[in-house]
């Protein structure tokens, strides 16, 4: 199944009279189970791509179905609900809540969904062993590495087991040996729970872990590698 359609999509930024278009039409099509990396130089419009896919941001022209909703025309509420339902986000820098240990963090979203609090606690620490943060479970972000603190970020990306996990240059801010092991931690979600991935990346090794690779130039796609 399809899990994101999209057809001809463009977007525009306007500033005054300045008309930039950052994505010209885009057609992507992504299965349930991929795990895609975008690649592309700063300015190609990886993040105006990851933006309009995880709805953060609307598409100025054409057709956007996820997971068998069409979303470009839906009001923000609608766009807020179907994120939490349907998407998990991983960032650069983790944005976890320092006041909160890693349970609270990973319980964040379904608070959103109106889960009771035991429910809430069972469903974070299973995502918390997930990611191999069993002994974990109580510290503070600061008290953990920064590799451990984007291990909590993906248990909360999936605790919700949402369609889609999307990373915006989830290595960005890691070593190189502590981004290997970000990145076998998603092939291994990817291969055990048939999660759907799609990350950004402007490096090639991170890149590689993905099974296609679509490379972005100057808002177009200009090419597609499968590995
Ligand atoms: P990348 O993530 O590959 O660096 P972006 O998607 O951030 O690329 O940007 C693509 C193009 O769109 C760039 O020319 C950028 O300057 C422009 N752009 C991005 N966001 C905005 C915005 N909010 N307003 C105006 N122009 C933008
Ligand atoms: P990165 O490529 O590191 O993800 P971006 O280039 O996307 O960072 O920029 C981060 C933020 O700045 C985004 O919210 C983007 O929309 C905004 N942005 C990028 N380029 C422009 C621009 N030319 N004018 C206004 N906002 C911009």
């Amino acid at each position: 199944m399809d899990v994101i359609k999209m057809n001809n999509i463009v977007k525009e930024y306007r500033i005054g009279e300045i008309r930039l278009n950052a994505l010209k039409n885009i057609d992507l099509t992504i299965e349930n189970g991929e795990f895609v990396s975008i690649m592309g130089p700063s300015g190609s419009g990886k993040s105006t791509l990851l933006n309009v896919i995880g709805c953060l941001d609307k598409c100025t022209e054409g057709s956007y179905i996820l997971d068998g909703n069409s979303v470009e025309k839906l009001s923000d509420n609608k766009l807020s609900e179907i994120r939490n339902r349907f998407l998990g986000f991983v960032f650069q820098n983790f944005s976890l809540l320092p006041k909160l240990n890693s349970i609270k963090n990973v319980e964040i979203p379904l608070v959103y969904r109106g889960v009771n609090g035991k429910m809430r606690k069972e469903m974070a620490e299973e995502a918390l062993i997930k990611v191999g943060l069993k002994d974990r479970m109580k510290h503070l972000p600061m008290q953990l590495s920064g590799g451990q603190q984007q291990r909590v970020a993906i248990a909360r990306a999936i605790v919700g087991n949402p369609s889609v996990l999307l990373a915006d240059e989830p290595t960005g801010a890691l070593d190189t040996s502590t981004s290997k092991n970000i990145m076998e931690l998603f092939l291994k979600l990817n291969e055990e729970t048939e999660l759907t991935i799609v990350q950004v990346t402007h490096e090639e090794s991170i890149a590689e872990y993905g099974k296609r690779i679509i490379r972005l130039v100057d808002g177009e796609i200009n090419r597609i590698d499968i590995n």
